[in-house]
């Protein structure tokens, strides 16, 4: 059997890569998501080892002392981090695997898995990353000038020093969700189905 591919998204804060993640892994049922750990508190809907392995600080120092994790990286004061046996045991099995990662974790990534395919998910410009933060409604506006001033700075990383095959500009949800289908079936080689 041959070995899976590696899909690697990445995008600024707002761009709407979690709904097109859910989307996509609809239609590629031999894509499995990579369930990161994080130290980051579950947000209300947010199920333990769908969404993430939520972990303490102490467990998750404990999984980078026992070199458990791919890379791993501090985002907005949390740890995230890519469970290695997980994703090894995958792609033996000939699945196809979706991460998420954040910009600087992605860096890291590449020197063990070069072969992964980067996708970033972006907006058309920052006043539409603005008007759509703001209509969440969650964020103080220091948060928010903060979020904005994160975006720009992973988007000139991932512009200089990334690695990214496909720049995905979601301007709308379902012409971006079929690009992003085109770009798996390409990748994985594989049909996707349900349209
Ligand atoms: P959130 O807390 O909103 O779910 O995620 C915050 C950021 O962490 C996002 O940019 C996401 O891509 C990134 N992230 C999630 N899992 C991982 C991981 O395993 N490794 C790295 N480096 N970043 C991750």
């Amino acid at each position: 059997m041959s070995r899976g591919k590696l899909i690697v998204m990445s995008a600024v804060s707002g761009a709407g890569k979690p709904t097109l993640q859910g989307r996509v892994l609809k239609k590629f049922p031999n894509l499995q998501y990579s369930v990161s750990a994080t130290t980051r508190a579950p947000r209300p809907g947010e199920i333990d080892g769908v969404h993430y392995h939520f972990l303490t600080r102490d467990e998750f120092r404990k999984m980078i002392d026992e070199d458990g994790l791919v890379e791993w990286m501090e985002v907005h004061n949390n740890f995230y981090g890519t469970p290695k046996k997980f994703l090894e045991e995958k792609l033996e099995e000939g699945k196809d695997l979706l991460l998420d990662l954040d910009v600087f974790g992605k860096l890291n990534f590449d020197k063990i898995y070069p072969e992964g395919i980067g996708i970033f998910v972006t907006v058309p410009d920052m006043a539409t990353l603005e008007k759509r933060l703001r209509a969440r409604g969650t964020n103080t506006e220091e948060d928010l000038r903060l979020r904005l001033k994160n975006a720009e700075e992973e988007l000139s990383t991932a512009k200089s020093r990334g690695k990214y095959e496909h720049w995905l500009v979601n301007d709308d949800l379902d012409r971006a969700d079929a690009e992003l289908t085109r770009i798996i079936a390409e990748a994985t080689g594989r049909e996707p189905i349900g349209g």
